[in-house]
């Protein structure tokens, strides 16, 4: 097959993680007999040195003509001041309502030789293979009305939550899809013993389950799921939630694994170009040292071959060959090996 692929490297690491994972791609390319023709383009805080905007609107345009994104990260100390007009995660944003992207999946898998880089006790993370799928563009953060205001000489500030029946819907069933190719359960967290977004989330959540005979569904409150993370890790197969749940909790399940740099990340919407990232940022303390851990990237180019090109082989090959790579103890420092960035992802390439 042809694919058009957008590559936004971006700042800090973002370039290091993306030039291995384009090897990968040109690996698999070469093995499975496809074309990608990759197109690069800046976003964040380089995108701001060059054009005074995190995103222009060519890139977005170049984004959306694509089949799919793959990014690295945004943003460092160069562009920290909070006062600027321009910072580089408003890219990030407008890149993500560009591409009306409503989900995010963010899965995380603890890996048997791992286990010691994790925070929890060994015997708590047998079996943790969880795929968590946040809602990405209501609630909370969108919710209208916003702002502040003056009441009685006091400052008042408002934040509202609200959700449509056909926005839950929509990320609900692709949560169930989910589960199908997996464990078959899915667990949906919300807060209906206080708020009423949640109770039509249970009641849409309680439909959409029933054209799913074969999947089992669990409702959980957030404080409840937010204890049992952490207590009961292996429990959890597809997890499906709101804006801000999602949030909080895929940063604690992501701790799980014992580091940022492992874990890939995939926002859908409905038919456009889906944004594949690692969940981590530009890591601006390792920058040009060569030392970053690719493998988060890696992997979110084989989600993008799994998901946006139907490539299922493809990107079930490029895991087995990180798999591989961890359990041979080729590791980079933040799972306490010494091994490089170039040197991680070549033994990636020969495991393919
Ligand atoms: P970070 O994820 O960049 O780094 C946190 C820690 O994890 C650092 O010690 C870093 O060295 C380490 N780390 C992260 N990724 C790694 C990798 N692949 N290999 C090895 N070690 C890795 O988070 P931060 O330090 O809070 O933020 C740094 C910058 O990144 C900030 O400007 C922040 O705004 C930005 N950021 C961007 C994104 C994004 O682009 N999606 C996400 C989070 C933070």
């Amino acid at each position: 097959m042809e694919a058009k692929i957008v590559l936004l490297p971006g700042d800090g690491i973002g370039p290091e993680v993306v030039a291995a994972a384009v090897r990968v791609l040109r690996a698999v390319e070469g093995k499975f007999g496809h074309r990608f023709i990759f197109e690069e383009h800046k976003i964040g805080g380089c995108s701001i040195d060059a054009a005074g905007v995190a995103l222009t609107a060519d890139t977005l345009k170049a984004c959306q003509a694509a089949d799919a994104v793959l990014l690295g990260a945004v943003g460092g100390p160069k562009w920290d001041d909070p006062t600027a007009r321009e910072r580089p995660e408003k890219g990030l944003l407008a890149l993500r309502k560009g591409l009306a992207v409503f989900a995010n999946l963010r899965p995380v898998r603890v890996y048997p030789t791992l286990v010691g880089a994790s925070p929890l006790k060994p015997e708590k993370l047998a079996g943790v293979d969880m795929m968590v799928v946040r809602e990405l563009t209501g609630g909370l953060y969108f919710g209208e009305p916003k702002g502040r205001e003056q009441v009685n000489g006091h400052i008042r500030a408002v934040d509202t939550m609200a959700y449509g029946d056909d926005e839950i819907r929509r990320i609900v069933d692709l949560a169930f899809q989910l589960a199908q190719g997996r464990r078959k359960k899915v667990t949906s967290v919300d807060k209906a013993n206080v708020l009423e977004t949640s109770r039509l989330w249970r009641q849409v959540t309680a439909e959409v389950a029933a054209a799913y005979p074969e999947i089992k569904l669990e409702n959980m409150l957030v404080d409840t799921a937010s204890m049992r993370l952490v207590s009961h890790p292996a429990e959890f197969d597809v997890v499906v939630t709101e804006n801000m749940f999602g949030d909080i909790l895929t940063d604690e399940a992501a701790v799980l694994t014992g580091s940022m740099g492992l874990l890939p990340s995939a926002s859908l919407g409905r038919g456009g170009p889906g944004l594949y990232e690692p969940i981590h940022g530009s890591a601006p303390d390792i920058a040009g040292k060569g030392i970053a851990n690719p493998v988060g990237t890696i992997l979110s180019a084989a989600f993008m071959l799994r998901y946006s090109l139907k490539l299922e082989k493809e990107a079930a090959c490029i895991e087995a060959a990180v798999e591989k790579s961890i359990a041979s103890g080729r590791l980079t420092a933040d799972l306490g090996g010494t091994a490089s960035t170039i040197e991680v992802t070549e033994n990636i390439l020969q495991n393919l």
